[in-house]
């Protein structure tokens, strides 16, 4: 028998479409968005306030759509949206999901890049998605063009996407490279284009996003986020937190009331991009945007728009809990909620935070980018720390023990299995990982969970206890074990290694290596000089939050199964061990 959302959660109105773009779903009034008109700026500058009303918005996507179809030559409903992917590779800006709905509009894929990636993982991800073009913002334009010439993009394939040079330390846009604005100013000297000729269920099967997860295992893969997923979790987000929505507002109507959010995650992660980036903009929200995190100016943006709602990651929460000093000095009565997710927050953690500040609900989300985010989160009205809250609608969870026997009952840690409308349509070009994850409709999360009952609410709450799967989660950001062990092997100091996550105060995960020598390493040198040799091969050719953190270790041989897979629990349990002694 598999758990199903609480029975105060409200059913979907009707079944999330699958006939329409997210475009069309975001930006047109016959599909349940608040009203254009009486919408908050969907996205404004937290640095200059510059901003753009969801009008704006809405013909925006229009013109850079024809913009977008003219300079590249594409037409609206010839070829597979494979043929259109849109790579980005950018800070958070006003534009951004502009961008992704006018690609949307012409029948690509935009596939988002972490902005933190070094040239050869840009390269990696432009390639293996198959972007045709690549839109970067000023600080990221170098890195771009490197990876850009790797994989054949010409430098004429290279567009920006405008910051306030406020934002970024005062560089300009340089001359040479089409600006979105450019496009849009272009695309308005065009005809209309004509309408996406879609069948019914075209929505379901059409790819809107190619985001990049290691899933259970192995290196990143391009998660094939088809449109109407990205619209059934924005419907099941909604109409989840519709009950304490709608007690909330002055009038008591759903429509009067909308909210302003904190867009400080990045949109390249599915967090951001779903639960913040579109979830807002269809309530009529507004998203204050912020390129970067910097501490003193995210609490600056927070007491300056009055933003009432932060959708931050915990360690981010942990930074405000030792910072009370610095806390101190801003007006934060404006905060309503805190909604975390993208890796655990710990009970403690939230106790100390709800101690500096008893007003504000600090809930939790669980997801992950193959769910096209949330699949469960607390309610407003029922808060348990440490839970990751209830199922939302249309999702049914199974606990499968690791014998494969399903559990039914409370308290009992298995792997967590979801079926929802927001599950991915599997990995680009990797049948093998698909069929391995994507079991009978339902997604084999590689998390351990346990459920409760909660005693006060008697609702039903999903904890997640530990990750099953290889994956670290460093400041919530992806860190693929397998990706690190193949960088390390191309090291000639390395005969063998295994990565494993361990527990970091400000981080939350960071890597660790166990690494075998190649022979005759070490005869001239002492260990810490090849330990800072290793970690600096890594990094200099991977993103910071993959760096060896956690440190290296030497041993003798790695501990693996007879057919050759690395047994990281081993490794995992021997840390531990370490750790507990020291
Ligand atoms: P991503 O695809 O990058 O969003 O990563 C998804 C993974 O992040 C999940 O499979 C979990 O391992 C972890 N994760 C996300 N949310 C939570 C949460 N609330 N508690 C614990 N782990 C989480």
């Amino acid at each position: 028998m598999p758990f199903y959302p609480p029975a105060w959660v409200p059913e979907l109105p009707h079944d999330p479409p699958d006939t329409i773009t997210i475009a069309d779903f975001i930006l047109d009034e016959h599909y349940g968005r608040h009203p254009l008109g009486y919408s908050k700026a969907p996205f404004t500058c937290g640095v200059t306030g510059k901003e753009y009303s969801a009008l704006d918005v809405k013909d925006r996507v229009d013109f850079l759509a024809r913009g977008l179809a003219q300079e590249l030559g594409w037409k609206v409903n010839e070829g597979s949206e494979y043929d259109k992917v849109i790579g980005v590779y950018s800070l958070n800006t006003i534009d951004t999901l502009t961008l992704a709905w006018a690609t949307h509009r012409i029948g690509g894929i935009q596939s988002p890049a972490n902005a933190a990636y070094s040239v050869p993982e840009l390269a990696y991800q432009l390639k293996d998605s198959g972007a045709k073009c690549v839109f970067t913002c000023v600080p990221l334009l170098k890195a771009t063009l490197e990876a850009a010439e790797k994989v054949g993009i010409p430098k004429n394939r290279v567009y920006m996407l405008e910051m306030a040079p406020e934002s970024i330390g005062g560089a300009k846009s340089p001359a040479g490279f089409k600006t979105v604005d450019q496009l849009i100013a272009e695309g308005m000297k065009c005809d209309r284009l004509e309408h996406l000729d879609w069948k019914e269920g075209d929505g379901a099967k059409k790819t809107a996003f190619l985001c990049y997860s290691s899933g259970t295992s192995g290196l990143p893969k391009g998660v094939m986020i088809a449109h109407r997923n990205v619209i059934a979790n924005v419907m099941q987000i909604k109409y989840y937190e519709k009950p304490w929505r709608d007690t909330k507002m002055p009038f008591g109507t759903q429509s009067e009331y909308t909210d302003t959010l904190l867009g400080l995650l990045p949109l390249s992660h599915i967090y951001g991009l779903v639960v913040v980036a579109h979830v807002g903009a269809y309530r009529g929200d507004g998203c204050i945007v912020l390129p970067k995190f910097d501490f003193q100016q995210y609490l600056k943006t927070i007491e300056r728009f009055r933003i009432a709602t932060l959708y931050i990651v915990p360690p981010i929460i942990i930074l405000m809990t030792k910072s009370k000093a610095m806390m101190d000095k801003f007006d934060l009565s404006c905060v309503e909620s805190i909604f975390t997710g993208a890796a655990p927050l710990g009970q403690e953690t939230a106790d100390e935070l709800q101690a500096q500040y008893p007003k504000w609900q600090i809930r939790q989300g669980y997801g992950l980018t193959e769910t096209s985010t949330v699949v469960c989160s607390t309610a407003s009205t029922d808060i348990w720390f440490g839970s990751s809250g209830s199922l939302l609608p249309s999702v049914e969870a199974r606990l499968v023990d690791f014998e494969g026997n399903e559990i039914t009952g409370y308290d009992q840690p298995g792997e967590l299995l979801v079926k929802a409308p927001s599950i991915v349509l599997g990995y680009l070009h990797n049948p093998a990982a698909t069929k391995e994850t994507f079991v009978d409709g339902y997604m084999r999360t590689g998390d351990e969970a346990v459920i409760r009952r909660c005693p006060h609410s008697g609702n039903e709450h999903i904890f997640i206890v530990d990750r099953i799967k290889e994956l670290i989660k460093v400041k919530g950001m992806q860190v693929a074990p397998a990706e690190l062990e193949a960088h390390l092997l191309t090291s000639p100091l390395v005969n063998d290694c295994a990565v494993i996550p361990v527990p970091d105060d400000k981080a939350g995960e960071v890597p660790k290596a166990f690494v075998v020598k190649s022979p005759g390493v070490g005869l001239e040198e002492s260990d810490a000089v090849i330990k800072r040799k290793i970690a600096k091969h890594v990094e200099e050719h991977k993103a910071k939050h993959k760096w060896l953190a956690g440190g290296i270790e030497f041993i003798d041989v790695v501990p693996k199964s007879p057919s050759g897979k690395i047994l990281r629990r081993l490794l995992r349990d021997k840390e531990k061990e370490t750790r507990r002694k020291a």
